[in-house]
């Protein structure tokens, strides 16, 4: 059996993994699965490159105080028992935020893994997640090879002013900066660009990345121009539970008029608020587009018109508008949301096919709409499991 990369990507209550063979550039992982409801009531799912379920061998249920370290210690020999695993190579892990410094995958020493220890700050909901994921696997076998792909990364060839706040210079030196996420998602969407667009994929494109984190990426020559997320993953759209861009007098006012501390307001604004703030409802854009509570439509109409809004704030780095990409959950398999937010971008060009978007085919464009609008699964887990092949282990 040939080596194989394992891809992790630990969120703040997830885990999700792919095993892809090194030697072939399949796109279609050799096992995937995800471990969901961590520290509350994990579950376990597996299957193979046929889509058939594995894992049966494993509990249904885990244990609800499993930490991610814990899940992982059971993962890691679960998966080195299967017999189509192959010997492990390396194991690559996506890593919310790389700072500055990061702009390409890096291989973790006990340096790397400090840098990204001072980073976590930055993300607390994410980094520590991350990093707890590379130490169970370093603690399994502390010989084999550990890359960190970051979010980050793709937008770092932004120009300086796309990555500014109008802060005070001292702060912007110290890395107060807008650095944008979901960049594995939107490498990936470059990559396959030109297969559906041709020479037409160097232009200007917009890709929505529309998950229950959420963001929009403007692409000129397939690099980042500019994104929606900033300093956090909590600017820009409105998300599943997330407020997206947020005057920050609000922030004040819930601290100085409502005596809310910073664990209060950070549980607000990042767990409480989006689609399930503004419907009262659910975070699940299914369960919303499946109620007859107006407070649903609210929310999915606030969602459409926010996702317009920021991708029209976006179009000065990029001058225009040629092509426009939807990807992640929402992105997807949202017709309802895909046609919300183009209907409010008929005035630049974009006009749906009915029938296409509602069979959420690749190309959802009318034949007349100036702006070519596509629907593109992403594989964050490809991005990764490519840049350890980069490595040639
Ligand atoms: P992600 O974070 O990329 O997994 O996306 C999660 C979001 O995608 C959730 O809001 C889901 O409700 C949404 N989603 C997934 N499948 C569908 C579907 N068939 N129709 C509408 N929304 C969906």
């Amino acid at each position: 059996m040939s080596g194989v990369f394992l891809t992790l990507n630990a969120g703040s209550s997830s885990l999700k993994f792919a095993v892809f063979e090194r030697d072939t550039t399949s796109a279609v992982p050799m096992i995937s699965g995800k471990i969901t409801g961590i520290g509350e009531n994990a579950v376990f799912y597996a299957r193979d490159s046929q889509g058939r379920a594995l894992g049966a061998d494993l509990p249904e249920t885990l244990d609800a105080s499993a930490s991610h370290e814990q899940v992982i210690a059971m993962l890691l020999p679960w998966l080195e028992n299967h017999q189509s695993f192959g010997s492990l190579v390396a194991v690559g892990h996506r890593v919310v935020h790389g700072g500055q410094n990061f702009t390409k995958p890096t291989r973790i020493s006990d340096a790397v893994l400090q840098q990204l220890q001072t980073l976590s700050p930055l993300a607390p909901l994410h980094q520590p997640h991350n990093i707890a994921a590379i130490h169970a696997v370093a603690h399994w076998q502390p010989d084999l090879p550990q890359i960190a792909c970051f979010d980050t990364s793709f937008h770092r060839t932004q120009d300086p002013l796309a990555q500014a706040f109008a802060l005070p210079r001292d702060l912007t030196d110290e890395g107060i900066l807008r650095y944008g996420f979901h960049g594995l998602s939107y490498d990936y969407i470059a990559s396959v660009l030109p297969d559906h667009l041709g020479p037409e994929a160097e232009g200007r494109v917009m890709v929505a990345h529309l998950g229950n984190g959420a963001s929009i990426c403007a692409m000129k020559g397939r690099k980042s121009r500019a994104t929606s997320m900033g300093f956090t993953a909590l600017d820009g759209l409105m998300m599943g539970t997330r407020c997206g861009a947020l005057d920050p007098g609000v922030v004040l006012y819930l601290m100085q008029a409502k005596a809310m501390d910073a664990p209060e307001i950070q549980d607000l604004l990042y767990n409480k608020s989006g689609l399930l703030g503004v419907s009262g409802i659910s975070n699940d854009v299914q369960v919303l587009q499946d109620s007859a509570d107006p407070h649903a439509a609210d929310a999915i109409a606030l969602f459409c018109y926010r996702a317009a809004s920021t991708l029209a704030g976006l179009l000065p780095s990029i001058g225009g508008l040629d092509a426009l990409v939807f990807t992640a959950g929402i992105g997807e398999n949202s017709a309802l949301i895909r046609q919300g937010i183009c209907d409010r971008l008929a005035w630049l060009g974009v006009k749906l096919d009915a029938g296409a978007n509602a069979a959420n085919a690749t190309r959802i464009d009318a034949a007349d709409s100036r702006v070519k609008t596509l629907v593109l699964p992403t594989n964050e887990e490809l991005t990764v499991a490519n840049a350890c092949r980069s490595f040639a282990f």
